[in-house]
C-alpha cells in the first residue's frame, strides 16, 4: 500500500486531482525604484526589462489564459496599478483576480508596525478604486510577510494570504486577532531563480532554458496531481512572458489539460471552496500558530547586531 503524503488532503471540486493556479506578481519596474531611488531614473535597460512585464508580457500572457479559458490571479503593487492602468483594465476585462502586493514593493518585515498598517490601508485603496472591489487577497513583496502581517489582515478583512512556505495544501494562520487561510507556495515554485540574473539585485543565478526551467513546474505539478496537493506558482511578466518561456507555459498548460482531473482557480476561488469545506465539515485544516517568536531566542543571550561578512 501507498504512503499518503498529505495527511489531509482536501477534496477539490469535481473530484480534481489537484487545484493548479499560476499567479504573477507584476512587479514592473517599482522594485528598482524601491532599491534604487536616487538613480534609477537613469538605469534605463533595466527600466525596458522591466516595463517590458505590464506592456508586453501581461497582454500575452492574458492571450494565452483565453485560448485555455482559463481564470487566474495577479498581485499587483498600488503603486504600479497607478502607472500601468491598461495592464490592470486588461486582466479585469479577462476575468482575473487583482490582490494586494504593497505599494511599491516596500518590504514589511523592515517597516515599523503602524508604517506596515498605514501602507496595507492606502494600497488596499488605491487597488479598490482602480478595480472596482476590494482586493481579497495578500503577497507580501519579496515574501517580507512581518511578524504583524497576519494580525494586520485579519484586522483589515482580507480573505486570504499567499505568501508563506508552511505546508503543501491551504492551512490556517491564527494569531490574537484572529484566523486568516493561508494558500501556501514555496520558493521552488518562483521563476526568479530559474531567469533572473541582475547585478542591481544581486542575483547571479545561470539562466536557464525554458525547457529546463519548466521541469521544476512540472515536476510539483506531477507530484500534486498524484498526492491530492495544490500547485500555487509565482511569476513575474517581466521575466516569463518573454517570448521562449511563455511559450513554455502554454506548453505545460496544454501538458496540465490533457493530463486531466485538473481545478485551474485563481486564489479567491480556492480560499472559497477551501472555507465552504471548513463550514461544511467536509475538511479540517491544520492550524499554524503565528508568530513563531515574539523576538530573537533567549537561548543565544541578548540580540546582537548581525555578523559582518567576512571581505
Ligand atoms: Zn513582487
Amino acid at each position: 500500500m501507498e504512503t499518503a503524503v498529505i495527511e489531509n488532503p482536501i477534496p477539490w471540486p469535481g473530484g480534481a486531482r489537484c487545484a493548479v493556479a499560476f499567479t504573477f506578481d507584476m512587479d514592473a519596474d517599482s522594485i528598482l525604484h524601491l532599491g534604487y531611488h536616487d538613480t534609477a531614473d537613469t538605469r534605463m535597460a533595466l527600466l525596458s526589462a522591466l516595463r517590458y512585464g505590464p506592456e508586453i508580457a501581461v497582454p500575452r500572457l492574458l492571450g494565452i489564459y483565453r485560448e485555455f479559458g482559463i481564470r487566474q490571479t495577479f498581485f499587483v503593487p498600488a503603486w504600479c496599478a497607478e502607472h500601468y492602468p491598461r495592464a490592470v483594465e486588461l486582466m479585469l476585462e479577462g476575468g482575473h483576480e487583482i490582490g494586494h502586493h504593497g505599494y511599491i514593493h516596500e518590504h514589511p518585515n523592515e517597516l515599523a508596525p503602524d508604517e506596515e498598517l498605514d501602507r496595507l490601508r492606502h494600497s488596499a485603496a488605491i487597488l479598490t478604486a482602480a478595480t472596482g472591489a476590494r482586493p481579497r487577497g495578500y503577497r507580501a513583496p519579496t515574501y517580507r510577510f512581518s511578524r504583524h502581517t497576519a494580525d494586520f489582515l485579519i484586522q483589515e478583512g482580507f480573505d486570504y494570504d499567499s505568501t508563506l512556505f508552511g505546508d503543501d495544501i491551504p492551512y490556517v494562520l491564527r494569531t490574537k486577532a484572529g484566523q486568516i487561510l493561508e494558500i501556501p507556495s514555496h520558493y521552488g515554485m518562483d521563476d526568479w531563480p530559474q531567469y533572473q540574473i541582475s547585478r542591481e539585485f544581486d542575483y547571479f543565478a545561470a539562466v536557464k532554458a525554458p525547457r529546463r526551467a519548466i521541469e521544476v513546474f512540472i515536476d510539483e505539478f506531477e507530484a500534486a496531481w498524484e498526492f491530492g496537493g495544490l500547485w500555487n506558482s509565482v511569476w513575474h511578466p517581466f521575466l516569463s512572458g518573454r517570448l521562449a518561456r511563455a511559450k513554455a507555459i502554454r506548453d505545460l498548460l496544454r501538458h496540465m489539460v490533457e493530463k486531466g482531473d485538473v481545478w485551474f482557480a485563481r486564489l479567491d476561488e480556492i480560499a472559497d471552496h477551501v472555507r465552504a469545506s471548513i463550514e461544511s465539515g467536509a475538511w479540517t485544516p491544520r492550524i499554524d500558530d503565528l508568530p513563531y517568536y515574539e523576538g530573537p531566542i533567549p537561548e543565544l543571550g541578548p540580540a546582537r547586531p548581525a555578523r559582518v561578512k567576512p571581505a
